[in-house]
This record gives C-alpha cells, sequence and structure tokens, in this order.
C-alpha cells in the first residue's frame, strides 16, 4: 500500500518518498491512519520498525495549516541521541511544510534552547529531564498542547524519568491526543497508559523475536581474559566494516577502546560519561566512517539509528534479552541483513542460556581457532568468574539518570 492511501498530505508523501521509503512499514500501515484519526494510541513496538515515523507524519498533519505561538506536539524520549534522531526526522518528513520544531536535552547550554523556545515553535522533541527544567525556569509552556507522544516508555521508567514525566504530563492540557509507545509491555507501563492515555487503540508490530530474523547470530565460546585478543582477531576480516562493539560499562567502554586504538583500529566510544558534544562526534565519526568501530554501552546506544552497520558485538553480554535484541537491532536495519557475535565466557554462561531459551532457538556456537576456551578453568579464575560479578576495575556509576536496573535480572548496571 503507497503512503497516499494512508490519508496523507502529498507534502509529506512527497518528503517520504525523498527519503527513499517505497511502502509503510506494518506499524506505519496501522498507526498512522489511527492517530490521524485523532483517538489516543498504544504502541507496542521498538526502534527498527519505521515507528519514528508511525507517530512523526500525523503529527505534521495534524498540525500543518496553522501555526500557533506556543507548542502543539511534544516527543518525549529517554536519550539525547534518540531526541536528536527524532528531531531529525521532523525535519526531514516536515520539510515541504512551514512548521516549526526544536530539540531540548541536557549537557548542553540552556541558552540556544531558549532562544528557540522564546522564537516559538510547533512542536518539541525532548528528553525529560531538560524539559522539565525549562518548565520550572518557566522558559516554556504546553498550554496550547494538542499531542503528547511518550517514545520508548519502558526505557523512559528503566531510567528513572517517572516522576518528571508525571511533573510534565501533568503541565499540560488534559484534553489532548495522547500517542505511546513502548517495546514491552510490563504491568508499570500498562499502569501509566491507564493514567495517561484515554480508551487507547492498540497497535501491536512484530515482537522482539521476530524482528530480528534478518540478522545472523553467532556466539564464540572464550575464556574471558582473552575477549579482547579475539575481538582484535575477528577485526580482522574486512567484512567487519561497520560494527558496533557493546560492554556492559563505561569502565570497560573506555578500556576496550583504548586497546583497539593500540593495535591500530580506527575506534569511537559512546557512553553516558561522555559531553554531549562527545557523544554527537562519536556518534558522527562513526556515521562518516571516520571510525569502524564504535564501542557503546546500551543506554547511550539505545535506538542509534546509523544505516548500514555490518556487525554487532556483544564483547559483554546484556542483563536482558530485550536488550540483546535491542542490541542485536542496530545492525539489519530496514531489512538490510547483519551480523550479531557474541563472546561468551564462562561467567556469561547463564545469561548466553537465558538468551537461548528467550529466543526459542539454539544460536549456533564455533570456538574460533587459537582461542578455544580452557576447559573448567573460569568458574575459579578470579576473572569475574562469579555470575553477576563486575569486571575487575570497573566502578559502579550512574547512567544518564541514575542507570538502570534490569528487569530480568535484577542487577544494578552503569552505562
Ligand atoms: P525507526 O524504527 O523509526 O527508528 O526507523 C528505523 C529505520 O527505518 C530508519 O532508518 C528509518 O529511516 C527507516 N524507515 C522508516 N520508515 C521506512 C519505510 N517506510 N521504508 C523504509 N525505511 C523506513
Amino acid at each position: 500500500m503507497p503512503f497516499l492511501k494512508l490519508g496523507l498530505r502529498p507534502e509529506l508523501v512527497q518528503a517520504v518518498e525523498r527519503a527513499g521509503y517505497q511502502t509503510p512499514t506494518p506499524i506505519q500501515e496501522r498507526a498512522i491512519p489511527l492517530a490521524l484519526a485523532g483517538g489516543d494510541l498504544l504502541g507496542c513496538a521498538q526502534t527498527g520498525t519505521g515507528k519514528t515515523a508511525g507517530f512523526v507524519l500525523p503529527i505534521l498533519q495534524r498540525l500543518a495549516g496553522r501555526r500557533a505561538t506556543s507548542p502543539r506536539a511534544l516527543i518525549l524520549t529517554p536519550t539525547r541521541e534518540l531526541a536528536a534522531q527524532i528531531s531529525e526526522s521532523v525535519k526531514t518528513y516536515g520539510a515541504l511544510l512551514p512548521l516549526k520544531s526544536t530539540v531540548i536535552f541536557g549537557g548542553v547550554g540552556y541558552g540556544p534552547q531558549e532562544l528557540a523556545l522564546r522564537r516559538g515553535v510547533d512542536i518539541v522533541v525532548a528528553t525529560p529531564g531538560r524539559l522539565l527544567d525549562h518548565l520550572q525556569r518557566k522558559t516554556v509552556r504546553f498550554d496550547a498542547l494538542e499531542i503528547l507522544v511518550l517514545d520508548e516508555a519502558d526505557r523512559m521508567l528503566d531510567m528513572g524519568f517517572i516522576q518528571d514525566i508525571r511533573r510534565i504530563v501533568a503541565a499540560v492540557p488534559a484534553k489532548r491526543q495522547t500517542l505511546m509507545f513502548s517495546a514491552t509491555m510490563p504491568p508499570a507501563i500498562m499502569k501509566l497508559a491507564g493514567e495517561m492515555l484515554v480508551r487507547p487503540t492498540k497497535v501491536e508490530v512484530a515482537p522482539s523475536a521476530t524482528t530480528v530474523t534478518d540478522v545472523s547470530q553467532i556466539g564464540h565460546p572464550v575464556d574471558h581474559d582473552r575477549k579482547r585478543s579475539l575481538l582484535v582477531h575477528l577485526l580482522k576480516d574486512d567484512a567487519m566494516r561497520r560494527t558496533i562493539v557493546f560492554t556492559r560499562t563505561k569502565h570497560g567502554a573506555n578500556h576496550l577502546t583504548d586497546h583497539l586504538e593500540r593495535h591500530g583500529h580506527t575506534v569511537t566510544a559512546l557512553h553516558s560519561n561522555k559531553s554531549q558534544p562527545a557523544r554527537a562526534k562519536a556518534l558522527g565519526d562513526f556515521r562518516a566512517g571516520r571510525a569502524r568501530v564504535l564501542v557503546a554501552t546500551d543506554i547511550a546506544s539505545r535506538g542509534i539509528d546509523v544505516a548500514d552497520v555490518s556487525h554487532v558485538v556483544n564483547f559483554d553480554l546484556p542483563n536482558s534479552y530485550e536488550d540483546y535484541v535491542h542490541r542485536i537491532g542496530r545492525t539489519a536495519r530496514a531489512g538490510a541483513t547483519g551480523c550479531a557475535i557474541s563472546l561468551i565466557s564462562e561467567p556469561d554462561r547463564d545469561l548466553w542460556r537465558d538468551v537461548e531459551r528467550m529466543a526459542k532457538t539454539p544460536i549456533q556456537q564455533q570456538v574460533v581457532e587459537g582461542f578455544e576456551p580452557t576447559p573448567g578453568r573460569a568458574r575459579s579464575s578470579g576473572d569475574g568468574g562469579r555470575r553477576g560479578a563486575r569486571p575487575r576495575g570497573s566502578v559502579p556509576g550512574r547512567g544518564d539518570r541514575g542507570g538502570s536496573y534490569s528487569r530480568r535480572f535484577g542487577r544494578p548496571v552503569s552505562a
């Protein structure tokens, strides 16, 4: 079905065609007509499904044709990178309409944000913390708000944004359209939906496990303390053109980045201890191909949309299957194929079993020649052999907002 059939105006159809999209994705096909009709929507979808256009296009259509002095649409999202990406999408899809938008997030100065808000915008894309600061400083008001989007709601709750969100929602008109998207629908999300949505239509697409069918997955068993050498070895393969490597901690990410650099690789790191300009630069270098490898932690990388990622490497296994799916979903974006490699040391065994159980399929395991794991060694080797032990030298830290706490494994992680 072409975009025109969804009831979108020609300026929007033209803009998505210019972006190279030929047909709407399943979430777009379902969400766009519903959102255009004005009702509340609860979408179960994750990044990679095209959900951004699913809510941005109807917003642009509903706001087009009228101007206002204060924002009429607000999109809340958990991370700065996601906010920046959504803001780009708003600009791309809205290029042929006279609507103004701005993006608000922490880690950068207030001045330019205040100026943009003062000049007047139709659409605000924001992370909750900084937006709340603006509300408290009275540099923004939402008296005229018509549409509220809560994007990646489960992650916003994980990151401890719930109180900020409640305060923001209390500052917007009760009579509004609310669109909420979440990759998972745990009870806390259903409760939030019950508070914030009115008779929502539920739209569900491709649950986690089916979104990643285009990713070939493999596990390499290896001794914990040889993971770094194995990665250097794997990177000799030119097929790993554009690779994201995930570590569990910021410290681990820095450490690994130094190691890969020493071995002659162009590497950049992305985690929440970096300043916003440094994060933007890291992502920019990776996107532009100036760095072949991006070393990242989970929170900082949520929703990163870089085209043409050839490989994702789980240097450390993630704490939940949900994160596993999110990570490997960074490759194989929008129909491309990709490859996900997990380095499995003895301490990772329990997590790996969980991944396989949740994936409902055994994932191929292959020992790499020269990196055979030492039998029966790791559990007593003091290399983090206890399940849940922090890698040596890592410090417990805070994520963007106090880190996240894995629901499935109950372990605090710092990203
Ligand atoms: P999202 O899930 O919104 O993060 O989108 C994932 C990726 O799919 C982004 O790179 C979009 O540019 C791309 N995309 C979104 N909609 C479509 C579409 N209808 N056809 C092809 N690609 C799309």
